[in-house]
């Protein structure tokens, strides 16, 4: 089954259910100071669960261009070295508001799987809110797991603590227990070895969650404790290149063709090879994964820019720069090469990746060009340093400076001078990364929310979070 077609038919079952379907609402939210970028299918619809405005039905299904890359999901590290985070991805969601509760939710669900996707009931475990002894004291979700012992052997059910199974918005406002739904795909050879209960939640790139079902029976009120909702709501999440996985019998997201046609791209422009060398391929699946996040980013109209989302973007593209700099070799620019695939690719579903195309595919060649620039400076200073420095270890101030002032990359640095016969002062080095980090947590200031994830939404805010990103740094002394 294509992706297309995933896609097509997940809406489908939700509008014979009685749902609306509505756009994706834009990945980047520009008028909210409290988020940057649509982390979540529910975003869009805070204000209905807040009671804010009336939603336009009561059920509503979509699906929606998520970004994960800061604030409480900053999933950016795993991207490229894991095979099922991204930073961008699509989240396929049903709602209620109001209306229909956990019975259908849960059983609805369990159909769209199991008998109109045909996944094999038997590789599914489902979780259930396990309760909390804190000051919530919540019990634990007896009407969920009453629901779910219908449908599934006690085996497959797990029960999740607080951290997994209980959603929150922020500080105050709706929030609820939830039951997730984890897919083992593992070989039976495998799945005799160690049963797949014992692998959910346990990063393990063959039993994922792909659905999660947030039950929002509460409201968390400005002195932190709970009160019934009147009106209950559900907010679901499906990951679209998960659910591929699992219907395209494949073992990564990348080998489903939501990806295959940008790495055979990549392949192609760069002379690399997928499937062959682990640096390599973490390279590759970095840059396919990347170019989707800013070529979306573009089209919703948030170029690459020193300040604001659009440094959280120019990072994003500069980290799949990188990648490609050092692990496939390339040093002109290519990524934008891969924006007519995508647009081809994803064209039908989001109109905008080919009305913006052109647009998309300048400000992404321009973006490389400038950015290989630095990359080729500093590779001339490294190499005066290496010529400098008496012995062959280079002192962590020094690296530091460079990465620092001149924004090169340290892992950059430090194969370079690996492949030259010297070693780095790695001790020294994080000493002066841990006091800038020092410095720039005093000037920022974040919570843990799905809201309110900045309170500044300025440069300062992102060095913060990352600065082992080392381009975070050159927006700040270049203005490229
Ligand atoms: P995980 O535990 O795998 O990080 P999550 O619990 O953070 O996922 P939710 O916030 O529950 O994810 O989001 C709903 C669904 O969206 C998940 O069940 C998963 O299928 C998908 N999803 C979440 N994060 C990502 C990501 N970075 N890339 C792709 N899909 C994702
Ligand atoms: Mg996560
Ligand atoms: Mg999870
Ligand atoms: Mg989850």
């Amino acid at each position: 089954m294509k992706s297309q077609d995933i896609r097509k038919e997940f809406l489908e079952y939700f509008k014979s259910k009685k749902h609306s379907i509505v756009s994706s609402a834009p990945m980047v939210i520009k008028n909210d100071p409290t988020l940057m970028f649509t982390n979540a299918g529910m975003n869009q619809f805070k204000e209905y669960f807040l009671g804010n405005t009336k939603p336009t039905s009561k059920r509503l299904a979509d699906t929606q261009k998520c970004l994960r890359v800061s604030g409480k999901h900053n999933d950016l590290e795993e991207v490229g070295h894991d095979t099922y985070h991204h930073t961008m991805f699509e989240m396929l969601g049903n709602w209620s508001f109001g209306d229909y509760f956990k019975k259908e939710a849960i059983s609805w669900a369990w159909e769209l799987l199991t008998e109109k996707f045909k996944i094999n009931p038997e590789n599914l475990y489902v979780s259930v809110f396990e309760g909390s002894e804190d000051r919530d004291n919540l019990k634990l979700d007896t009407e969920a797991l009453k629901i779910w012992k219908k449908i599934v052997p006690e085996e497959r059910i797990i029960y999740g603590n607080k951290k997994d199974n209980f959603w929150e918005m922020g500080d105050q406002g709706p929030c609820g227990p939830c039951s997730e739904i984890h897919v083992d795909i593992r070989s039976a050879e495998e799945k005799a070895k160690i049963p797949g209960r014992d692998l959910v939640n346990n990063d393990h790139p063959q039993v994922v969650e792909i659905w999660n079902l947030v039950f929002m029976q509460y409201n968390r009120k400005a002195d932190g404790t709970l009160e019934e909702l009147p009106a209950k709501h559900i907010d679901t999440g499906m990951g679209f290149e998960r659910l591929c996985m699992v219907l395209q019998k494949t073992q990564s997201n990348y080998d489903t063709d939501v990806f295959t046609p940008l790495i055979s791209e990549i392949e192609k422009v760069t002379q690399s090879k997928y499937g062959n060398s682990e640096e390599v391929d973490i390279a590759i699946r970095v840059i396919s994964d990347h170019v989707r996040a800013v070529a979306f980013s573009i089209a919703d109209g948030q170029l690459p820019s020193n300040t604001g989302a659009g440094y959280v973007i120019r990072r994003i593209l500069r980290r799949a720069i990188r990648y490609g700099f050092t692990f496939l070799n390339s040093k002109e620019p290519f990524i934008y090469k891969l924006v007519a695939v995508l647009s081809e690719q994803m064209g039908n579903a989001f109109p905008e990746l080919k009305s913006q195309k052109t647009l998309i595919q300048n400000v992404i060649r321009e973006e490389e060009a400038s950015f290989l620039r630095t990359l080729d400076q500093g590779l001339v200073l490294l190499d005066n340093l290496m010529k400098s420095v008496p012995g062959n270890r280079i002192p962590g101030e020094k690296a530091f400076e460079l990465y620092d002032t001149y924004g090169f990359p340290i892992d950059l640095t430090s194969l370079i001078l690996k492949e030259n016969g010297y070693s780095l002062d790695e001790a020294g080095f994080d000493a002066e990364l841990q006091k800038q980090k020092d410095r720039s947590r005093s000037a920022t200031q974040m919570s843990a929310g799905d809201w309110e994830e900045l309170t500044e939404v300025e440069e300062n805010s992102f060095v913060g979070y990352e600065l082992l990103e080392a381009d975070v740094k050159i927006a700040k002394y270049r203005k490229v």
